[in-house]
């Protein structure tokens, strides 16, 4: 919690605003967030820290720093600020869809995010894809996240490396796999390495293969990819996933939908979430003086 306190007071100074005109503060959370209580609901990352479970987050924001505190779905925040000064900016109804450690998603309808009746939809990476497959943190097995996710590829190309498979990706961080990136499996594709580019065309098809059901259920023109598997060579992902979506999603709907690839960067939740609570902030500053 300190390191969340310390990166807003980080934030704060490095902006050059004074305290006293900080109005409130937006907090961009991934895992399942209760978004009307403010409640980070649960937060797995093996491996890296303790589970969060009911984090009372908004409150122990509020008492800290003594302004108003929105806490929000990562990837909403992401797609909301690509609404406002990305490349959906000109869209109403879109699906944006964020592949990081983990994957999101969200949905916008009419130029609204979609929250669903309990504030909780667009967990597009806990749709089943393989109903024997790994155990994903939410308990579920098979779910795109534990299939899909820059850390199920990281992890799925690790595994095979330490297993005898031979990769380009072993000499260049010199037999320390707890090195291998994403960025390295990307390169090492381009490269011809057949087990980055076997890991990735795998993760692709789960991609693909869960994305061809939302775009049957919810017919999109535009599902917009953002995150570091589709930064240096979008076409790499986006032509494998195009492809399992022709094959397997209905034909009006598959030759419809259009996939690009968000321009904004990683820091895009953040600054959502800063430009959605200062409207929040500053609409009730008006409310009060009118
Ligand atoms: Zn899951």
């Amino acid at each position: 919690m300190e390191s969340c306190f310390k990166s807003i007071d980080q934030a704060v100074n490095e902006s050059g605003v004074s305290k006293d005109a900080v109005v409130g503060i937006g907090v961009a959370h991934s895992g399942v967030i209760d978004s009307n209580q403010g409640i980070v609901l649960s937060f797995p990352r093996p491996g890296q820290m303790a589970e969060w479970r009911s984090v009372a987050l908004r409150e122990m924001v509020e008492e800290r720093f003594k302004v108003p505190c929105v806490v929000e779905d990562s990837v909403r925040m992401a797609a909301l600020l690509e609404k406002q000064v990305g490349v959906a900016l000109d869209l109403s109804d879109f699906v944006y869809i964020r592949i990081g450690m983990g994957i999101g998603s969200c949905i916008f309808i009419d130029g609204e995010p979609y929250r669903g009746a309990g504030g909780s939809a667009g967990e597009f990476g806990h749709m089943t894809v393989d109903e024997n497959g790994p155990l994903c943190s939410c308990g579920n097995n098979g779910c795109l996240s534990a299939l899909a996710s820059c850390g199920a590829i990281i992890q799925g190309v690790t595994s095979a490396i330490r297993k005898g498979v031979h990769s380009r990706i072993q000499e260049i961080v010199d037999n320390d796999f707890e090195q291998i990136t994403i960025e390295m499996i990307l390169e090492a594709a381009v490269q011809n390495d057949s087990l980055a580019f076997r890991a990735l065309n795998a993760a692709a098809t789960h991609i693909g293969v869960a994305l061809a059901d939302v775009v049957n259920l919810l017919n999109p023109f535009v599902v917009i990819f953002s995150g570091p598997l589709f930064q240096s060579n979008p076409r790499l992902m986006l032509d494998s996933i195009q492809r399992v979506i022709r094959q397997r999603a209905l034909e009006k709907a598959a030759h419809e939908v259009q996939l690009i690839v968000s321009t904004l960067g990683g820091d895009a939740p953040a600054l959502g979430a800063a430009r959605f609570a200062a409207a929040k902030s500053i609409g009730k500053l008006y409310a009060q003086k009118a």
